[in-house]
């Protein structure tokens, strides 16, 4: 029986974890989990998973009122709140469902304390890769990862050698604006925006996808996940989401993960440390996959990939500036402070502004998401809320 803690319980990662370890009663004890503000799902949750016991909320107002409402319950509170979740709980596993900056200290703490992350937070990574990787290679802690593309990787580097491995293809749905030219995009509204053709996700992600720096971030994530050449990790375009990614060979064939865009799928082959022994059904029939598309990236068309690439290249402290900047850049334009196509533009001057370190320890990453975020409010509200 492998114990699990979950963060990030009430999201769209974090509800369909819940499924599957509902699934597999069996085979896993939910031991405890994290909400941030929901805390309307917790008493659903402690009723389907009797054995939770570890419950981590954002505020400490729900915090003082939960105490008294569950005395039973060991109840934490805040960011340092999910670091002692994890290490009391007495986990084994560690699913990161967390949106944002606010997953970099829970994973590196989960591997520091040498647990299983599954980790759905890319944003992780993206900023703290370098540390993650450092942590993996002391062999402090084992690394799953939940986000599709990648599952499909993984899974494809089981099957084939990588040396005959050319190219590494992360397919792209395009996004919701995925059919508007760019000169449409400068009016777009956040309701269209969180409409995305192929796949139910939190908000954050969404808005990514339509500015597809979710494209740009998974390709770091690829590159500290598998450690192969950026040269050889290209973009894929494909309408229908059925690909979850591919690899093409070195005598030409291609080598795909299909099936539903459903990310219990991933989820699961996380949970059950790589094996292939699905419970919930992901393809009924071949059918379903007829006519599907394909089509080149258009790095102009999608300024943000090019901009988190930049970022990566640089190095030090730049993915934390880039993720700080893009995640107050897609509330305000959640919040209609700022038009759409302002959201690259104020990562792009972010970058060019908050300070560069060469080789930042944790904190500094900690400091430079702070001061990035204080960039980004001030330039906003410098503006007075006038979208451009
Ligand atoms: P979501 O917004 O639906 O859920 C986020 C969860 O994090 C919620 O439980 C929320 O309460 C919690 N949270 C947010 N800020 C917090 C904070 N400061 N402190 C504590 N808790 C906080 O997001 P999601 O779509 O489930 O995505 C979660 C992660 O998985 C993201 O990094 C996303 O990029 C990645 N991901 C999501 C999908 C998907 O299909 N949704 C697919 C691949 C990868
Ligand atoms: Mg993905």
């Amino acid at each position: 029986m492998k114990k699990v803690l979950l963060l990030g319980a009430s999201g769209s990662i974090g509800t369909q974890t819940l499924d599957i370890l509902a699934a597999h009663k069996d085979r896993f004890e939910l031991v405890g989990f994290s909400v941030g503000k929901r805390i309307e799902k917790i008493p659903e949750i402690i009723k389907t998973f009797k054995t939770a016991k570890y419950v981590c909320v954002q505020q400490e107002a729900d915090w003082i009122d939960l105490r008294k409402k569950y005395p039973y319950l060991k109840l934490f509170c805040g960011d340092a709140g999910l670091a002692e979740l994890i290490s009391t709980c007495n986990c084994d596993m560690v699913v990161n469902a967390l949106v944002g900056f606010a997953g970099l200290v829970p994973s590196v703490t989960s591997l520091r304390l040498n647990k299983t992350l599954c980790l759905a937070n890319k944003e992780s990574l993206v900023v703290g890769g370098a540390l993650v990787r450092d942590l993996l290679a002391r062999g402090s802690g084992k690394l799953i990862p939940i986000d599709s593309e990648h599952v499909a990787i993984d899974k494809l580097l089981t099957c084939v050698p990588e040396k005959k491995v050319k190219k590494l293809l992360i397919t792209a749905s395009g996004g919701s604006f995925r059919d508007l030219p760019r000169e449409k995009l400068v009016h777009v509204t956040p309701e269209k925006a969180l409409a995305h053709p192929t796949w139910s996700m939190g908000a954050k992600i969404t808005i990514d996808s339509a500015t597809m720096m979710n494209k740009g971030f998974e390709v770091i994530e690829a590159k500290w996940l598998f450690d192969f050449p950026l040269a050889k990790t290209e973009i894929l375009m494909h309408k229908e989401s059925n690909v979850h990614s591919a690899v093409l060979l070195d005598d030409g064939t291609y080598v795909a993960d299909v099936s539903k865009p459903d990310m219990h799928g991933p989820i699961e082959y996380a949970l059950m440390e790589r094996q292939i022994d699905f419970t919930l059904k992901y393809v009924d029939s071949l059918d379903q996959f007829k006519g599907m598309h394909f089509g080149e990236f258009d790095p102009k068309r999608y300024p943000a990939v090019g901009i988190a690439l930049k970022a990566f290249r640089k190095g030090g402290n730049a993915c934390a500036v880039l993720n700080a900047a893009n995640e107050e850049a897609v509330y305000a334009f959640l919040n209609r402070k700022i038009g759409f196509l302002e959201i690259e533009s104020i990562v792009s001057k972010a970058l060019k502004n908050v300070q560069f370190i060469a080789s930042p320890s944790l904190d500094d990453l900690i400091r430079t998401d702070a001061w990035t975020r204080n960039y980004v409010h001030t330039y906003v509200e410098s503006r007075g809320g006038r979208k451009k």
